[in-house]
């Protein structure tokens, strides 16, 4: 049977380099994207330039509607689904928690959290021995700044990713015996497109010298210890919170 993987926010960034590199691991691959189709389905053609199989598809994670439509989706396209990467997220670097707006810290939690709990919940209906499924895994991208604070540049967002981990340390003990695994990474300071989204382009250049490696990291370098969570090598890991930061 082949391995079914959804990867969300999989057009760029630690998501497209995720979805590249399970099609080299044989999986087949579902890519997620919300506005940028042209991106995904470059990613969908390296994938099968590969030789694996993949798809794009459209959904905004902060939707109910859109995640249920998506799963749906990657049934129908691609099989039962046996790996989730929950990877889409969002960062604003540029407030302090006095300039806050109640729409932004909704937004922050709606797609960083509600988002990935919705997809690991639909992930389980389809992966848990209890519902006659083949077992799974999941991982889940948290941040560095879960433990970091980071305070002055964006709090919600550190303490959005702190719920993913509290999330993935109870979803891991509650579907144990189910054939599932459950982790995350921490990814650092990592190149990708996300600091200029999140307001500070030149962020990583700004900050690299706070990394005891003294550099940033690659989309690609988060991605091969999200796939190595995935494998059967990690057979005994769940529960496992890893920090993929240059020592930060
Ligand atoms: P990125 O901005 O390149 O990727 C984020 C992806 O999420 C994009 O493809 C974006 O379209 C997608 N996304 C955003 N909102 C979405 C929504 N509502 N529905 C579906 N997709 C949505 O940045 P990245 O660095 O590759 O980020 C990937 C993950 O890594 C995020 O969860 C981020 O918080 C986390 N992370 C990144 C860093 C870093 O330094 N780059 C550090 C720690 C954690």
């Amino acid at each position: 049977m082949q391995q079914v993987m959804l990867v969300t926010g999989a057009s760029r960034g630690i998501g497209a380099a995720t979805a590249r590199l399970a099609a080299k691991h044989g999986y087949a691959v579902a890519v997620n994207y919300t506005s940028n189709e042209a991106a995904a389905a470059q990613v969908v053609r390296d994938i099968e330039a590969a030789g694996s199989r993949a798809f794009a598809v459209r959904a905004d994670v902060a939707s109910e509607a859109d995640i249920l439509a998506m799963f749906e989706q990657v049934d129908k396209r691609l099989g039962r689904l046996t790996a989730l990467v929950n990877n889409a997220g969002v960062v604003d670097i540029t407030q302090r928690v006095d300039e806050m707006s109640a729409a932004r810290l909704k937004r922050m939690f709606d797609i960083n959290v509600i988002g990935s709990i919705l997809c690991a919940r639909e992930a389980v209906r389809r992966m848990s021995t209890r519902h006659g499924g083949p077992g799974g895994a999941i991982v889940n991208v948290s941040s560095a700044a879960s433990r970091l604070g980071s305070p002055g540049q964006y709090v919600d967002y550190a303490a959005a990713k702190g719920a993913i981990d509290a999330f993935t340390l109870g979803l891991a003990k509650e579907v144990a015996a189910e054939g599932i695994r459950v982790n995350a990474v921490r990814p650092g300071l990592i190149e990708t497109d996300i600091h200029a989204s999140g307001g500070i382009p030149d962020r990583v250049e700004k900050l690299k010298h706070h990394v005891p490696m003294q550099r940033g990291g690659s989309a690609e370098e988060v991605a091969q210890a999200i796939l190595w969570l995935l494998s059967p090598q990690a057979s005994y890991t769940t529960m496992s919170l890893v920090e993929v930061s240059g020592g930060r």
